[in-house]
């Protein structure tokens, strides 16, 4: 394996069975993925290929059958302390009697800061989200979408090195979910974040990704992996009304749905590193 300074994350030859006494689940095998140093990586897959158990194990929240996984050169055995993650269950993520404000606090309580540092870091997230006007407010008196930013005011509060995201927008309608993937990129690009965003939405892997790789029918492996050489800075018209994003959404549709593509080129070889 070729080991490359600038990689924050490497997933090594990964695999991940579930046994019971019932039943065992082949859920990946052989997930080999290397992720630059502020990298955007957008996962897309069928539902059920296995996206949440390869956070999960990103995440330390799981252990994995076989292979490894390295974030910024240590093993992860345990939830590593410069991660973030944001679920798609906002709902459920989020303590309905505390505040905002309490929620967002809550991870930098086991971090040894300082009650006015905590009380920074957590104005400035919540300012980052547009909810600094929320911070009172209890989690159930918000729109979803506002949940959702107060979950990932939580994820980057601590301004993690990684970001970890599954399916975080997939509950939320569509303008919502617009305005929620373009403050993602924004506070990407601000905090020099590395972000592995999990998608089945193949237009919002398009949209966001530096690169999309896509995970096929589990136990999944890597099918494909495209370049997106869209322009950096992406916005929800123009961006999703050129041309090219029309011929990238087409090649990763080809191989989600492992149909044959007879009018576009070729997609890229699979590579990985
Ligand atoms: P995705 O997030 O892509 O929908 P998952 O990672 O949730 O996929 O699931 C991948 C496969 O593993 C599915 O077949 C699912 O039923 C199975 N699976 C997930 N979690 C468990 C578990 N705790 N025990 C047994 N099987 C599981
Ligand atoms: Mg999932």
């Amino acid at each position: 394996m070729v080991t490359d300074d600038t990689d924050l994350l490497r997933i090594v030859e990964l695999g991940k069975s579930y046994r019971s006494r019932e039943r065992n689940v082949d859920a990946l095998a052989g997930i080999t993925l290397s992720v630059r140093d502020g990298e955007f990586v957008a996962v897309v897959g069928p539902s059920g290929c296995g996206k949440t158990t390869l956070l999960k194990i990103v995440a330390g929240l799981l252990p994995a059958s076989t292979g490894e996984v390295f974030l910024a050169g240590r093993p992860v055995t345990e939830p590593p302390a410069d991660l973030g993650v944001v679920f798609q269950e906002y709902g459920r993520s989020l303590f309905a009697w505390k505040t905002v404000r309490q929620n967002v606090e809550l991870p930098l309580r086991h971090r040894g800061l300082g009650r006015a540092q905590r009380r920074e870091l957590v104005a400035e997230a919540l300012d980052a989200v547009g909810l600094a006007q929320a911070a009172q407010a209890y989690p159930w008196q918000l729109s979803g979408g506002m949940q959702q930013r107060v979950a990932i005011a939580r994820a980057i509060a601590y301004r993690p090195r990684l970001l970890l995201m599954d399916e975080p927008f997939s509950a939320v309608d569509a303008q919502t979910r617009g305005d929620l993937e373009d403050l993602l990129a924004t506070l990407w690009r601000r905090y020099a974040m590395t972000v592995l965003f999990v998608t089945h939405d193949i237009d919002e892997a398009v949209y966001l990704g530096q690169r999309v790789v896509v995970l096929g029918a589990a136990p999944s492996g890597i099918v494909a992996q495209f370049p997106i050489d869209l322009p950096a800075v992406r916005d929800q018209i123009g961006t999703r009304s050129a041309a090219r994003f029309g011929e990238l959404r087409a090649q990763v549709y080809a191989q989600v749905r492992r149909t044959p593509e007879p009018t576009s080129p070729q997609p890229h070889e699979v590579t990985t590193r």
